[in-house]
């Protein structure tokens, strides 16, 4: 949306926001759910009963075909490529193994130049613009045409929703970063509709324990198949629900995106809505995608992406360690992810699932961004020490912030049945974790404020934001 219209859209009265929405609404319906999406999501349905030789041929062939683009549109590439001692004949060859020999592309190579990966036509003419606000530094410019949104939603029409057993064209409650409703308002309705595609967009900034009925009545009046969104915010809302003893509608399928999902989380989000929770993980680049089966596994979508887990030096992670991803994306065609460092991590699972689709491997869980990983005085990197707060009573949200080398802030949100003794228990589980020399101070605070991304990040590590210390991996 363009800047003048996001102004006038804040302050024009409710009423005329859900025009607005709707005719946003029926753009976005044909641009994104057109004839390529069914074809799109069809083929991807379709090759999850392969065999893993078979995949990896298909896997191998798109790689082939976006290296030669790369090589023969970006001018960037071309340059890497060369220095590589590739050249048109010996793309053509190019096996997944060979990926190795290519340099990995850093986002700050992307936040300096924008348009690095893109096709010369597609400089010329630039698709569709999505910014990604990013926690930090400058924002990543993506680029997308009307053909990457179809693949990007009909993977995820594959994959995300069908597995759940919902479908895209259904009803759905959204609870995303949009601040559809004016962050000034103090009344409601905390939502808007939109009627193309029978969905109804919640406020995540709104949600307060005096303005839980507005979106109880909400759901209960849309009662949409599939809930979709960030977990801290459906799990905030799920607490306040519960202490409140309000009644929802039971949807068939949640799907969270955008943030890591605790367990506890998770568990309070599935009581209350009385319905199985899914996680999907992407990112905002869409170079891949990892959606959650019916057993439970992660899996990776390598026809949409491929992704490599690797170790500091570069070499690839045994399953069960955890190194930093590395993704290549298939579906743009304008601008191209090769190697791209994510900034997150995450390890591959060791055990196979049991679901049967082998050919997609799967992922041990999520474990979050490289520049948020705590970092102890030893030069240990510490990763998922948000478990400290794994089933502790009383407690409604928790961050770990890390303010100096030694020293970090456990913040939490205190529930009703809070109990003080609870932060002594935190001290204690933390410094298990991180070694007895980690100072740890616990404040409770009346909420834990989102990002400008409108994520929350269970674990902050301002110590590296600042840039106190350098990338040491
Ligand atoms: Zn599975």
């Amino acid at each position: 949306m363009l800047g003048w219209m996001k102004k006038l859209y804040q302050v024009s009265p409710v009423w005329m926001q859900q025009l607005g929405i709707n005719a946003y609404g029926w753009y976005w319906k044909k641009r994104r759910l057109g004839q390529e999406f069914e074809t799109v999501w069809r083929a991807y349905a379709e090759r999850e009963s392969w065999s893993a030789d078979r995949l990896r041929e298909y896997v191998e062939a798109q790689l082939r075909q976006q290296l030669q683009r790369a090589f023969s549109q970006v001018p960037y590439y071309q340059r890497v490529f060369r220095q590589c001692g590739l050249d048109a004949a010996s793309l053509r060859n190019f096996t997944l193994e060979d990926l190795a020999r290519l340099p990995v592309l850093e986002k700050s190579e992307l936040r300096e130049t924008p348009t690095i990966c893109l096709t010369t036509s597609a400089a010329r003419k630039p698709p569709m613009q999505l910014y990604t606000s990013g926690s930090t530094g400058t924002p990543i410019t993506v680029f997308m045409d009307r053909e990457m949104h179809q693949h990007t939603l009909g993977v995820r029409e594959a994959r995300s929703f069908r597995w759940a057993g919902v479908s895209l064209r259904e009803s759905r409650a959204t609870f995303g970063a949009k601040p559809i409703v004016p962050l000034s308002a103090t009344q409601g309705p905390y939502w808007r509709y939109n009627v193309w595609e029978h969905q109804v967009y919640f406020s995540i900034y709104h949600i307060r324990a005096d303005r839980v009925e507005d979106y109880a009545a909400a759901l209960n009046r849309y009662q949409p198949t599939t809930i979709v969104g960030f977990p801290s915010a459906l799990g905030t809302l799920a607490h306040f629900f519960a202490e409140k003893g309000i009644a929802v509608y039971r949807p068939r399928a949640i799907i969270m995106t955008s943030e890591p999902l605790d367990m506890h989380t998770r568990e309070k989000i599935e009581q209350v809505f009385g319905c199985r929770c899914y996680q999907e993980y992407s990112s905002v680049e869409n170079c891949f995608l990892a959606t959650e089966c019916e057993r439970g596994q992660l899996h990776v979508s390598v026809d949409f992406g491929y992704l490599e887990i690797l170790r500091p030096d570069g070499s690839p992670c045994p399953r069960g360690e955890v190194g930093e991803i590395v993704a290549t994306g298939f579906a743009n065609k304008n601008q191209l992810f090769i190697r791209y460092r994510v900034g997150d991590y995450a390890a591959w699972s060791g055990t196979p699932c049991a679901c049967g689709r082998s050919a997609l491997p799967t992922l041990e869980g999520l474990i979050g961004r490289v520049e948020d990983v705590l970092l102890l005085p030893d030069g240990r990197s510490l990763f998922r020490a948000d478990t400290i707060f794994k089933q502790l009573p009383g407690i409604q949200m928790g961050q770990i912030v890390q303010t100096a080398l030694d020293t970090v802030e456990i913040k939490i949100v205190p529930a009703k049945e809070f109990d003080p003794s609870v932060e002594g228990e935190l001290r204690r589980r933390f410094q298990e974790l991180a070694g007895a020399g980690m100072k740890v101070a616990v404040t409770c605070v009346s909420e834990i404020s989102r990002e400008r991304s409108g994520k929350i990040r269970a674990v902050v590590n301002l110590v590296r934001r600042n840039g106190g210390l350098k990338r040491s991996e």
